[in-house]
């Protein structure tokens, strides 16, 4: 068993880490460091550098706290010989991702970026089903209520926090998944509410490595139905992800997949990496969402209050 920490017991660790890493077969939870939290039956801390001087005997940490400070803790627990789980998106820049690679090759240790809507139930099917076809087009629609899935997380607003490209990362980290070749960026329009720093939605015009048209468009203020679809024309039929990656149909034929279980997959692979002594840090759906702040028309919209 490899004894981990989990650092910034927030919404995601509580709702998917504590209960993977209690169910995983690989994984001890050994000690907890939050600011203002703790878990039940381990020892907790109150910050990152507290808890590994205080756990000499721990072998790796997952660093679920906003992106803006995963860095600096990942840094940390490089330095102290860890093994690294970093919660998406693996960092604020793309130049911090690249130090964090190259400080896990020099010590030695596993770096996982994860990406948890890649172990979607019907994102590998998909992947399969892709294979042998001809992509003419594909249209991703990421819209849901941020009041619903992401109330007072101020972090989310600020710079790096990512706004709506929070969860539309989601669905590029699949696109990413899903295509043989790298995606380019052609054009995306961005509205930030007048009193935020941070896009409530956003779209993107970008093009498959063969040429082929991808649409996105994310937006935060869908109320009612919440949709996280990514829908895939071919020259042999139309695919469609649902539910942000588990749910799959084909010419609107529901393909049989099995149950859900992002979160025990991800430390499943995260054990497997450890066991191999490899590192995995895929930058590409941060790249895009990149590309998108660098080139992308900005517009101002209404001001949104929590
Ligand atoms: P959250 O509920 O705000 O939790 C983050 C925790 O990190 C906080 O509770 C806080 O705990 C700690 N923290 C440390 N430094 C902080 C700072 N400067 N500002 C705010 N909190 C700080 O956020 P979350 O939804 O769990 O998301 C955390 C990460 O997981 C994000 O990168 C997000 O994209 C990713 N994620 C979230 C979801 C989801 O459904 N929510 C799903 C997948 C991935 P203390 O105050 O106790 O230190």
């Amino acid at each position: 068993m490899i004894r981990i920490g989990l650092v910034g017991l927030g919404k995601i660790a509580r709702d998917q880490h504590l209960p993977a890493i209690a169910a995983s077969a690989d994984f001890d939870l050994a000690a907890t460091a939050s600011r203002n939290a703790c878990a039940d039956g381990v020892a907790s801390y109150g910050d990152l550098a507290a808890m590994l001087k205080a756990e000499p005997e721990m072998q790796a940490v997952a660093l679920c706290q906003p992106p803006q400070v995963r860095h600096a803790a990942a840094r940390a627990a490089i330095a102290a010989g860890k093994h690294v789980f970093l919660e998406k998106p693996p960092g604020a820049t793309l130049s911090e991702v690249e130090d964090l690679a190259q400080a896990a090759r020099q010590a030695g240790v596993t770096l996982f970026a994860s990406w948890h809507s890649r172990f979607g139930a019907g994102v590998e099917p998909a992947r399969a089903w892709l294979t042998d076809k001809a992509i003419t087009g594909i249209a991703i629609e990421w819209k849901e209520d941020v009041r619903q899935w992401h109330p007072g997380q101020d972090w989310i607003w600020q710079p790096g926090g990512l706004g709506v490209f929070d969860p539309g990362i989601n669905a590029l980290s699949i696109l990413t998944r899903l295509l043989p070749g790298p995606v380019r960026l052609e054009a995306a329009h961005l509205e930030f509410p007048s009193n935020r720093e941070a896009p409530i939605a956003a779209s993107m015009a970008l093009r498959t490595s063969d040429g082929a048209p991808i649409s996105a468009a994310f937006d935060w203020r869908q109320t009612g139905r919440q949709s996280w679809n990514i829908t895939v024309t071919t020259d042999a039929g139309v695919l469609l992800l649902a539910d942000g990656g588990n749910r799959l149909a084909i010419d609107g034929i529901a393909q049989p997949l099995p149950g859900e279980a992002e979160y025990p997959s991800l430390y499943a692979q995260f054990a497997s990496l450890i066991r191999d002594r490899r590192s995995d840090v895929d930058v590409s759906p941060l790249r895009l969402v990149a590309d998108a702040f660098l080139t992308g028309r900005r517009s101002s919209t209404d001001a949104f209050h929590d």
